[in-house]
């Protein structure tokens, strides 16, 4: 088995197609150093030997350390240095990485080899002893923490005391003589938490850092990560060793972090920040401010530090053409880590970079226009997921407000909420339905749970490509970044900016397109849906099979599903008609009426109420097709609370309060999800389906007669279990719209199908499919009873769930292929048989979920029906499974 896959020195063992076996670093380094770009030498560990760590319980495969040590070894030769040798030493960085991208979320450790005789050497060698003694220091550092786990504090600690006693305000205040006496301070530090001396073993070094990163894979921030993001536990991380170069060997050595084009924006502008004098981490750790990359960027930010196409010319020329060559060669927009050592250009990393929605359609739409990229290609890069960040509101331009600080413009769009100062509390008002701000002096990788919860987030420090700003840019999530002049008080009861205080718990409204801070809940509008958007979902609708349709009942949802790209209605939720204020009095009555007439004076209140609504959702329907599902819920959610709701129906209806109240009493059920409900009402109430059907029927032909379009209505009959329970009421549905085409004298097609949304039902499709014209599969229903499992309890055991890995996704968000997929599948071969032109369509929630969506697109399902927001979402995705 090759276990390890070496790169660097003009050609590597690997390249970018293996990123399952070496990570997305690992194998896109190989590919780099195949291309002949400058990436310091070096090798990766693959997956499957972490695979196989934790399959024997944290050994190695025999034979795996020879392996390594010869790799070292090459290293050593291609840099002609010697891992471990006090005159001329190799150091190396020892990084982790994944398949998929986890940003800051494993170990890392950096100038491995160094101990109390090589640092000597390095020094020489360098000419520097300050440099040498500050990687000792760093490297001792960074290894306690991470393999050792002797918490940093302890040295922040000691240094912050250090500087103190000497009266140092920064640590390049610091000389070589300082460093080597905090060295010898950290050194005490790590013997008397360990009981043992700071490793001086270089081998021992290497593979307790290799160790570590393996053992990161499992720890609980990654843990969290991979569970937010999807990502399987056994693809398992790959461990990458490489030379060290060093950027921060004096004002000729810089490092740095770039992208190809603009994340946020998708402009085609080299976007990006580096460091003089500094160590990648500085970079990230948002501790220094960092210098933008170009001219442009310069201005654009109103910086005043000078960027590196003013202060290291060359160079920038030297990563410009680097730059073009990655573009062109991924065909993608890449996120890159670069350092210069003396002058000279390091490529340490390249991805594929994280993008905002916006940017994604701008990339993709772009590279295509250059010929980059195909039409289809375009529409596979933008994730549909992401779209929702557009779909979403902007601050109102005309709303008034109270700007308290502005940061860097980190992730856009706009969100309001209660200021929070730490992740568990955003975590856990979040989960009181709570709209939370996350104010952080920083972010790491500890807060992304808070993260997740908050609707946006605000940091005082840190830059464009800070932790807090790739996470959040990732996630969505609007967030301004480095807000230098807020302060958060040290007890946490507020924070201070631009001379205000804010406490904890007061709202503020975020811009995470401008980077401003406002006092105080601003209003939003809706966004403005930009011409790459309206380019790639064009592009999109040529691509797709399945049509899109929307859940919705009032004439606004319909109008915004229309906008989004709706092809029609695929669940109308007549129940959601009834709750206005005027309308639920009729509706009680209705229900409390302790007879067939007593119920149908009261439908006879409701039925030109439903008519209108009918008629309102068919004008702006224009034509499109309409499924109206007749009443479904259980008759308690309609029952009157208080005396006074009695009250009020007793008016309406001439009866008693208290024989009201005795009835409500009787109503009541224990179980009423599985209760007297769907076409359960329709069988024993039959004159409520009658009226809906009648003002259904009257309205179309009205707005048909109107408008002169063609109107076919489509009536679902809800919760069916058995196929008499449809026959008997088809009967009846026939009937009415008999009636009232007679009455109109008017002709118009229309159709009868039912929901599957019960296990027998799509056990006995075959059956259901000989009197239903249609079956739309309501998967909330279906996954509450496939599983036993209620829709509305299941949150507070669900989570445990997910977490012990039993269930990997709630099945009421991303179908449960194996279980409820399977009745899908089966009632749709089943209908077929015994319907060949049978219509099928999905309308519960997964209706709009990526995943569920390439499902059924498999099983040949003729629509999706979603809520009006996810309608893009859905038309992008259909196009994807369809390519
Ligand atoms: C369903 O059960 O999936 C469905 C769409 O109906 P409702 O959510 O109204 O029960
Ligand atoms: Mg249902």
């Amino acid at each position: 088995d090759k276990w390890v896959y070496n790169f660097g020195g003009g050609d590597a063992d690997g390249d970018a197609s293996l990123k399952n076996l070496l990570g997305g670093k690992g194998a896109n380094l190989a590919e780099m150093a195949s291309l002949g770009l400058p990436v310091p030498p070096g090798f990766t560990i693959t997956t499957d030997v972490c695979t196989l760590f934790y399959k024997n319980d944290r050994q190695y495969p025999d034979g795996l350390a020879q392996k390594v040590d010869e790799a070292v070894a090459r290293i050593g030769e291609l840099v002609d240095k010697h891992f471990g040798d006090t005159k001329n030493p190799l150091l190396v960085s020892v990084r982790s990485g994944a398949r998929a991208s986890m940003p800051g979320m494993m170990d890392t450790v950096l100038n491995l080899g160094l101990n109390d005789e090589t640092v000597a050497g390095l020094a020489a060698l360098a000419g520097d002893e300050r440099f040498a003694y500050d990687s000792y220091r760093r490297f001792i550092q960074m290894y306690s923490d991470v393999v050792l786990g002797v918490d940093h504090y302890h040295f922040e600690e000691i240094l912050d005391l250090y500087k103190e006693d000497h009266d140092y305000r920064l640590d390049t205040d610091m000389t070589a003589a300082d460093w080597k006496a905090v060295i010898g301070q950290y050194k005490d530090v790590v013997s008397k938490e360990r009981g043992e001396p700071f490793p001086q073993d270089v081998t021992a070094q290497l593979w307790g850092a290799i160790d570590a990163v393996f053992g990161s894979w499992r720890n609980e921030r990654a843990n969290t990560y991979r569970r937010l993001h999807n990502i399987p536990e056994e693809w398992g991380t790959a461990v990458t060793v490489q030379a060290m170069v060093f950027g921060n060997m004096g004002e000729t050595s810089a490092t740095g972090v770039a992208f190809t084009r603009d994340p946020s924006t998708g402009e085609r502008a080299y976007y990006g920040e580096f460091l003089i004098n500094a160590q990648g981490e500085d970079v990230v750790a948002g501790i220094r401010t960092p210098q933008p990359l170009t001219i442009f960027a310069k201005q654009k930010q109103g910086e005043d530090l000078p960027s590196m196409e003013e202060a290291m010319p060359e160079t920038f020329r030297e990563l410009v053409a680097v730059f073009e060559k990655l573009e062109q060669h991924y065909r993608d927009m890449q996120d890159i880590e670069f350092t210069i050592q003396e002058g000279k250009l390091w490529m340490l990393q390249t991805r594929t970079g994280k993008r905002t929605a916006k940017a994604a359609l701008k990339i993709a739409v772009e590279m295509c226009a250059d010929g980059l990229i195909s039409e289809e290609e375009a529409v596979m890069r933008v994730e549909p997921g992401s779209l929702d960040q557009l779909l979403h509101p902007s601050l109102d331009p005309k709303a008034k407000r109270d700007v308290i600080t502005k940061g860097l413009p980190a992730s856009p769009g706009a969100a309001a909420g209660e200021v929070v100062f730490s992740s568990d509390e955003a975590e856990r008002l979040a989960q009181d339905g709570k709209p939370v701000i996350l104010v952080r002096v920083e972010t790491s990788p500890e807060d992304i749970h808070g993260m997740h919860a908050a609707k946006g987030i605000v940091t005082a420090r840190g830059g464009m490509t800070s932790h807090a700003a790739v996470v959040a840019r990732g996630m969505g999530r609007p967030c301004v970044c480095g807000a230098g002049d807020l302060r958060i008080e040290k007890d946490g009861s507020g924070f201070t900016a631009g001379g205000r205080s804010i406490a904890k718990g007061d709202w503020i409204t975020i811009d995470g397109a401008t980077g401003e801070v406002f006092a105080g809940e601003v209003k939003t509008v809706q966004p403005e849906l930009s011409g790459d958007f309206r380019k790639i979902m064009t592009w999109a609708d040529r691509y797709r099979r399945m049509k899109v349709r929307a859940n919705a009942e009032t004439p606004l949802d319909a109008k915004t599903a229309r906008d989004f790209g709706a092809e029609g209605i695929g669940l109308c939720r007549t129940e959601h008609m009834f709750f206005e204020a005027e309308r639920i009095v009729a509706v009680r009555e209705m229900i409390l009426a302790e007879d067939k007439a007593g119920r149908e004076t009261a439908l006879a209140k409701l039925l030109p109420m439903q008519r209108g609504d009918f008629k309102a959702l068919f004008e702006v329907m224009a034509g499109l097709p309409v499924t109206v599902r007749l009443l479904d819920p259980p008759l308690h959610e309609f029952l009157p609370h208080s005396d006074a709701e009695i009250e009020e129906v007793a008016k309406a209806s001439g009866l008693e309060p208290a024989a009201l109240k005795a009835r409500a009493h009787k109503l009541n059920e224990f179980n009423p999800m599985l209760g007297h409900r769907g076409c359960r009402l329709g069988i024993t109430y039959p004159e409520i389906y009658e009226m809906q059907v009648r003002a259904l029927m009257e309205a179309a032909c009205e707005v048909a007669k109107e408008t002169g379009e063609t109107i076919v209505p489509e009536i679902m009959i809800p919760l069916v279990a058995e196929v008499k329970e449809l026959s008997t009421l088809k009967v009846r549905v026939d009937a009415v719209c008999k009636a009232v085409l007679v009455e109109k004298g008017q002709d118009m097609t229309y159709l009868v199908g039912t929901m599957i949304e019960l296990p027998r039902a799509a056990l006995t499709a075959d059956k259901i499919a000989v009197e239903a014209e249609f079956f739309s599969f309501g998967t909330n229903d279906l996954t509450q009873t496939t599983f036993g499992l209620s829709r509305d309890d299941a949150g507070s055991f669900l989570p445990a769930y997910q977490k012990q890995g039993i269930l990997e996704q709630d099945p009421f968000v991303t179908l449960d292929q194996a279980g409820v997929g399977a009745l899908i599948e089966m009632a749709a071969t089943k209908g077929r048989s015994a319907r060949a032109n049978l219509k099928l369509g999905i309308c519960g929630e997964h209706g709009g979920d990526p995943d569920s969506i390439h499902f059924v697109e498999k099983l040949g399902l003729d629509y999706v029906s979603c809520s009006p927001y996810r309608v893009p979402i859905a038309r992008l995705t259909a196009a994807q499974s369809a390519l």
